[in-house]
């Protein structure tokens, strides 16, 4: 049932919705259970003025939507960029909860969203941009209520930053309130990788399933920020050939194999992959119709629509970015059987599964070594693997749904049994 009586909706939120109604029906949920396990439970929405270097004054939008605060304190990142809208950060804080409860963990689902453009601002001028954030969601926000983290467009120094603001307002360092900081603020060792490492990891799990080796693998990356750059770096070490990147500008390709390392050092100092040599230079979409084994998504939504889903060329398509897929590509995706696809709740958990180590350790003032950092993330990505295709199998759904299965499923119970207050 469509869900169009809302301030959420927009074409990502109604993507999310469509997707938890095809795991709803599979799990039969009665009409009042389904609305409420479905609708976000609060936003808010905050207009921060700014100081610029100018003098000037520019009022900025920002939000927060919390999902699902039922099974424990929302979490979720906080996203920098000049087109988020209520809607997306919605249908964003809907996917958090699912991968929270997919993946196991003690929380329920968020995201945060300012509309800005970054590269627009100087980093004094971010700075009082994150902490003017920052200091209005704090009556919203806390360790045991909701814990930002990076998102696309912030980093670890912008979690420093609102670290710092929280801090100073309660009065003592408090840094179990955001994750992915930086390792002298309570940092996980760990955190920066975990997400393009997980990628990575589903991405030789389900290419093992499919006996393809290292050797044989070719990849192609549309995104080269932390997901996409870690993961590409991570299947590189591996053995297989990263044969495509991109980012905002276009893309790169070169059937050699790219040099990592020397793209990774241009975009520091060019801040963009535009005019970098090592390769011949394509439009996203001709990237993403690129012949490849492995296609990884890594940036926004809604990239593999109708539109190009059919002209694919890859065997596993891994969604290291939130929402890629639109429904109609989903479809068509279900009659491709030569297209294995790795759903992003599951695919991209890496990243909020170390956010939630690194709450651990700081509410526990008790820190963890890299090697036991990634064993247990790599034990929890195997135990999540294993339960979507065993619940593949059972309902002989697409993964996708098998996943949203699992991730709803336990959130809806958990609503049913703690029953209606009052
Ligand atoms: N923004 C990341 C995500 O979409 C990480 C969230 C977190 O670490 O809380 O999963």
């Amino acid at each position: 049932m469509a869900l169009t009586n809302t301030i959420y909706n927009s074409p990502v939120f109604q993507q999310a919705c469509n997707q938890f109604d095809l795991a709803a029906d599979i799990l039969g949920m009665d009409a009042g259970l389904r609305e409420r396990t479905k609708r976000p439970r609060r936003c808010v929405v905050v207009s921060m003025p700014v100081r610029m270097d100018s003098g000037k004054v520019e009022i900025f939008e920002g939000y927060r939507v919390q999902h699902n605060l039922s099974t424990g304190p929302a979490k979720g990142g906080i996203r920098f960029h000049h087109e988020v809208t209520l809607g997306e950060v919605a249908a964003l804080a809907m996917w958090m909860s699912w991968k929270c409860s997919l993946v196991g963990l003690p929380y329920g689902g968020a995201k945060g969203g300012v509309v800005v453009n970054t590269r627009e601002l100087s980093q004094n001028e971010l700075e009082r941009l994150s902490r003017r954030y920052m200091q209005e969601i704090t009556p919203f926000i806390g360790p045991n209520v909701d814990i930002p983290a990076p998102d696309v467009g912030t980093n670890e120094q912008v979690m420093a930053w609102m670290m710092d603001t929280y801090s100073n307002h309660k009065g003592h360092y408090d840094p179990g309130v955001i994750t992915g900081k930086p390792i002298a603020l309570g940092g996980s060792l760990g955190r920066r990788e975990a997400t393009g490492e997980g990628v990575a990891w589903f991405v030789k799990a389900y290419l093992e399933d499919l006996g393809i080796p290292p050797e044989k693998t070719t990849v192609v990356i549309q995104g080269f920020g932390n997901v996409g750059s870690e993961a590409a770096l991570a299947l590189y070490q591996w053995g297989a050939e990263v044969i495509g990147i991109s980012d905002f500008t276009g893309g790169i390709l070169n059937r050699k194999g790219i040099d990592l390392k020397a793209a990774l050092a241009y975009v520091a100092q060019h801040k963009s992959l535009q005019g970098f040599p090592g390769g011949e230079p394509v439009s996203n979409e001709q990237l993403l119709e690129t012949e490849c084994t492995v296609l990884i998504p890594a940036a926004l939504e809604r990239v593999i629509t109708e539109d190009n889903a059919g002209k694919l060329k890859c065997r596993l398509l891994a969604e290291g970015a939130n929402g890629p897929t639109t429904n109609e590509a989903d479809r068509i995706l279900a009659e491709r059987s030569d297209i294995e696809l790795i759903p992003d709740v599951l695919c991209n958990s890496g990243g909020v599964i170390v956010s939630y180590f690194e709450w651990l350790q700081n509410l526990q003032n008790y820190y963890w070594t890299k090697g036991e950092v990634f064993d247990k993330l790599y034990r929890m990505l195997a135990k999540a693997k294993a339960s979507v295709d065993e619940t593949q199998k059972k309902y002989q759904c697409s993964r996708r749904t098998a996943a949203l299965v699992l991730g709803i499923s336990r959130v809806a119970e958990a609503k049913a049994k703690r029953g209606l207050f009052p």
